[in-house]
């Protein structure tokens, strides 16, 4: 697969999928740029050789088919002018007779922004009518979308049916997609996985899909005390999902056939309510008392897990060990994002992603150490669970 970088496009028209579903605030004001930041390397390398530049983005879920003012892009678009460092010309529709002149008379070097692709309810669909279309307008597609690679639309897979031999992965999909690679194919072992989080359930079918792959996999976070139950402990009013006791045995079989290690918290720090505020202690083991419950793993469970990452050469961390927005709660996971931090300096690779461990290591002050952190949530929590990403097919195929 050739890299953007290996190939010049001047002349070129680009149509450039990019994720700029940045959250605003209620002035429309961006509250987090760091979407917007990320695709300005693969813009920045076009405007360089001279191409012409037709970005396509959605914004938020319209439903109602056409404009509605609450999804638009156009409070982006000054912002993003000024971090790709070049004035964005804005087209409110695509197919229109005066956007197609727009995008014709485009020169090498200017930056077109279509409108929130998702006021056409084709772009949800994968409508390969409107793919054509859509294609007509360019020469080349480059996908960089990694946040939306797990959707399979017109703009992030489909429209790379119309570019056999002109599509490739945008700057930060390639880093994306080289770290996933890396990570899932080819792991130096042995291989840790953290995994942590509000709930078993949404974790199911990455814990399975890791299970063979992985020698070590390190439970903690809400899900902990639904595996505590199932295996007889008393779990107070910790975090408990009944209805997943039957599943965590399974998977703790699975576990012990596959002779992947499983290692829970032996101990915990719990709260009498579910408060930064609440009275908190240690527990001696696993067990916790009754009206109290599992904000953070112990002391013990640190030192324990400490062992492991730092005996491991890869690492994906994925879900917090703790409440630790809590400042009173966020210990357990702080301290694993720094023994990761030191694993990765002794030469292990660190891979963190799928929502809050995201959050949860910039906090920790440890984000620079680690050898990738993913910027799709969704999409990579789906490319853990083995799934084939849309975004990244329709690429390689
Ligand atoms: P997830 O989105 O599933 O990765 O879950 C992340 C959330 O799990 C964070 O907001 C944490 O505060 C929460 N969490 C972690 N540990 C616990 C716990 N022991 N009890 C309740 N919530 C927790």
């Amino acid at each position: 697969m050739k890299s953007i970088n290996d190939i010049n496009f001047k002349g070129k028209k680009v149509l450039v999928r990019v994720d700029f579903n940045v959250p605003l605030d209620e002035n429309k004001n961006i509250t987090d740029d760091t979407r917007i930041r990320e695709s300005v390397p693969t813009i920045k390398k076009l405007i360089n050789d001279g191409a012409a530049v037709i970005m396509m983005a959605h914004f938020g879920r319209p439903t109602k088919g056409g404009f509605e003012e609450e999804f638009s892009l156009i409070p982006i678009i000054k912002h993003a002018s000024e971090l790709i460092g070049k004035d964005i010309i804005f087209s409110q529709d695509i197919f229109g007779e005066k956007s197609i002149e727009v995008c014709k008379n485009l020169k090498d070097g200017d930056v077109l922004l279509l409108e929130n692709i998702r006021f056409y309810p084709e772009e949800t669909k994968g409508d390969l009518a409107f793919a054509e279309k859509l294609s007509k307008l360019g020469d080349v597609y480059i996908n960089d979308a990694f946040g939306a690679a797990h959707r399979e639309h017109v703009s992030t897979a489909t429209l790379a049916k119309f570019f056999p031999n002109d599509k490739y992965f945008g700057l930060l999909m390639e880093h994306e997609v080289l770290n996933l690679q890396k990570l899932m194919n080819n792991p130096t072992k042995p291989f840790t996985a953290i995994v942590g989080g509000s709930k078993v359930s949404s974790k199911i079918d990455v814990l399975k899909n890791l299970i063979p792959i992985v020698d070590n996999i390190i439970i903690g976070g809400g899900m902990t005390y639904t595996f505590l139950k199932a295996m007889g402990f008393n779990i107070g009013k910790s975090l408990c999902e009944e209805d997943k006791l039957d599943l965590a045995k399974e998977l703790m079989e699975e576990m012990k056939k596959k002779n992947t290690k499983l290692l829970l918290p032996i101990d915990h720090l719990i709260a009498d309510n579910f408060s930064n505020e609440a009275n908190r202690k240690y527990t001696e083991n696993q067990t916790i008392p009754n009206g109290w419950m599992g904000m953070d793993i112990g002391e013990k469970s640190i030192e324990l897990f400490k062992k492991t990452i730092l005996d491991s050469k890869t690492i994906l961390w994925n879900g917090p060990m703790g409440v630790f927005e809590m400042s009173n709660f966020s210990k357990g996971t702080f301290s694993l994002a720094e023994f990761i931090a030191q694993s990765t300096e002794n030469g292990a690779f660190s891979a963190v992603g799928g929502g809050d461990s995201v959050a949860a290591v910039h906090l920790s002050g440890y984000a620079e150490k680690m050898s990738y952190i993913s910027t799709g949530g969704g999409s990579m929590l789906e490319y853990l669970e083995g799934k084939t990403l849309p975004g990244i097919k329709y690429i390689l195929e």
